[in-house]
């Protein structure tokens, strides 16, 4: 990748705090570095957001809100649609810039952008389908008349792994349904938030609608915020134990509370699957984004007749795996996000080979430069490596056995996430037993990938609260009125 296209990338991206439709520097006039995780070279420099910023922020959201609200669904539809075609125009330099910030290969990133503006161009659909019902009173006295409107100003929390995506799956709807938003996005990646935030600018979004503020400085920026009661709503998408702090938050005005919150994928594998499709889906669920998603395989149960077809051939596809800067061409696994993260992949994949387990390829950083760890599968699992039980985020694949089904089920559930399974049978039966035995929100049957704007995304458990896309994803930001009429 040329060197002058990542200088003309970078130069792009307005490097403020934008509130109330304008670019601002942060109030004080601090700045934080973004670091490229390939290199560990610094990028550029962004305004470091304070609480004074997110308070303005606030401000401008709540006085946007009611106009917004009222605002006909057709021109907030109409808007959303606009900000997807420019997304889409803008694709490679959006791939770009989230390559060179997050580390994702830059076909990954470039399907992202596409992925994210599905979000924009499914809600710009959903904006104009809002309704509500009429209905006789079950006794025949007056009438029953349910509205939906929105919510009010939110606080949508976003995270480094996807740094467009998880933004516009909050976004897209809130806009949809008629709300106005500040959003934090991950200190990691703020740029591409920010140019989203530019593109949505261009496309036309009245002042105050969004306001962006990145900072690194979370808590002290947000705390003022839950203080606040104007805000109506917190969206987030993070960690397990940061959601949990912020429902607790949320609990002081009683927010609508939204949480995308860990997961701890099974990935089950029956004597009855089509072995090379559910070899084929691993390297999907398992290495997109480099093993850096919720929804990632954290941990493969196979049934005992095919475990060690079934890891020989996923070692032999892992192993093959072109490792390096997404911005290099064939690159297909780029580096982690930062140091600490690939000393959490070492320390589990350490934890359990001491515990027992084998290499079978990988088990090792790679490179002096840059956050890179090699694709990895180990074999010989037992049951108490810590990986089984926590996400793993990172490039690792452990493969465990069973031998009934009633074990695979219950393996499965043995975790207090919920958010995603994969299962592979070819029996109709079993699938069908198996899916409704699972406690999750979300499975793939034969399927490595599940995300879609058009369906549901979310999970049970400690995986989080609400759906976000699908049908179910503006119910998120609107309530429920209801009148009684008297005729
Ligand atoms: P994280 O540490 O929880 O951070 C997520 C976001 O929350 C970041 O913007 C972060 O800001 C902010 N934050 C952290 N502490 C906060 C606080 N006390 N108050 C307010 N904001 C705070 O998670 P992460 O490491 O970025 O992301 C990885 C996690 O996200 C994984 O567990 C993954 O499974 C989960 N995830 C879930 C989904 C889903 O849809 N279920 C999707 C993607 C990721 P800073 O950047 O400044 O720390």
């Amino acid at each position: 990748m040329d060197k002058a296209a990542e200088k003309r990338v970078l130069d792009s991206v307005p490097k403020g705090v934008f509130i109330a439709g304008e670019w601002r520097d942060a109030s004080g006039g601090a700045t934080f570095d973004i670091e490229d995780p390939a290199t560990q070279e610094t990028l550029c420099a962004v305004a470091n957001g304070t609480p004074a910023d997110a308070i303005a922020a606030l401000d401008a959201a709540s006085a946007a809100q009611a106009e917004w609200a009222a605002t006909p669904p057709r021109d907030r539809g109409e808007f959303l649609r606009r900000t997807f075609q420019l997304m889409n125009d803008r694709a490679d330099d959006l791939a770009l810039l989230m390559t060179l910030e997050m580390g994702k290969p830059l076909a990954e990133a470039k399907g992202e952008v596409t992925y994210g503006a599905e979000f924009f161009r499914w809600f710009s659909e959903e904006a104009v389908r809002i309704d509500g019902r009429w209905s006789m009173n079950p006794s025949g006295a007056g009438r029953l008349l349910t509205m939906k409107q929105p919510v009010g100003p939110c606080l949508l929390i976003t995270p480094w792994n996807f740094p467009i995506a998880m933004g516009t799956r909050k976004i897209g709807p809130a806009v949809a349904a008629g709300c106005t938003m500040v959003v934090k996005p991950a200190q990691q990646t703020p740029l591409s938030m920010l140019m989203l935030a530019q593109i949505m600018k261009e496309a036309g979004l009245p002042a105050g609608v969004l306001n962006v503020v990145p900072t690194t400085k979370a808590s002290d920026v947000t705390g003022p915020l839950f203080d606040d009661e104007r805000l109506r709503k917190v969206s987030f998408t993070g960690s397990t134990p940061v959601g949990k702090k912020l429902m607790e938050q949320a609990a002081k005005h009683v927010l609508r509370v939204s949480m995308e919150l860990g997961g701890n994928a099974p990935y089950l594998v029956f004597a009855d699957a089509d072995l090379d499709a559910a070899v084929e889906q691993a390297v999907i669920a398992k290495m997109r984004n480099i093993g850096e998603s919720c929804v990632a395989a954290n941990r493969f149960h196979v049934h005992e007749s095919v475990a060690d077809e079934f890891a020989a051939r996923l070692a032999q596809r892992l192993g093959s795996m072109k490792v390096g800067r997404g911005t290099e061409e064939g690159v297909q696994v780029g580096p982690l996000i930062d140091a600490v993260q690939r000393s959490k992949v070492a320390e589990l994949v350490d934890d359990a080979v001491g515990k027992g387990a084998k290499v079978l390829i990988g088990g090792e950083p790679v490179g002096d430069r840059g956050y890179f760890y090699a694709p990895t599968v180990l074999g010989g699992i037992s049951d108490d490596a810590t990986l089984l039980r926590e996400e793993i985020f990172g490039p690792v694949a452990p493969v465990k056995t069973f031998s009934t089904e009633e074990e695979a089920v219950r393996a499965a559930n043995a975790s207090e996430f919920g958010l995603v399974a994969y299962v592979f049978t070819s029996d109709i039966k079993r699938a069908l037993r198996v899916v409704e035995a699972l406690e999750v929100g979300m499975v793939g049957l034969n399927r490595g990938l599940v995300s879609n704007p058009a369906a549901e995304f979310g999970g049970v458990k400690e995986s989080g609260v609400g759906r976000e896309g699908g049908r179910e994803g503006i119910d998120e930001y609107l309530s429920t009125k209801y009148v009684a009429v008297d005729l």
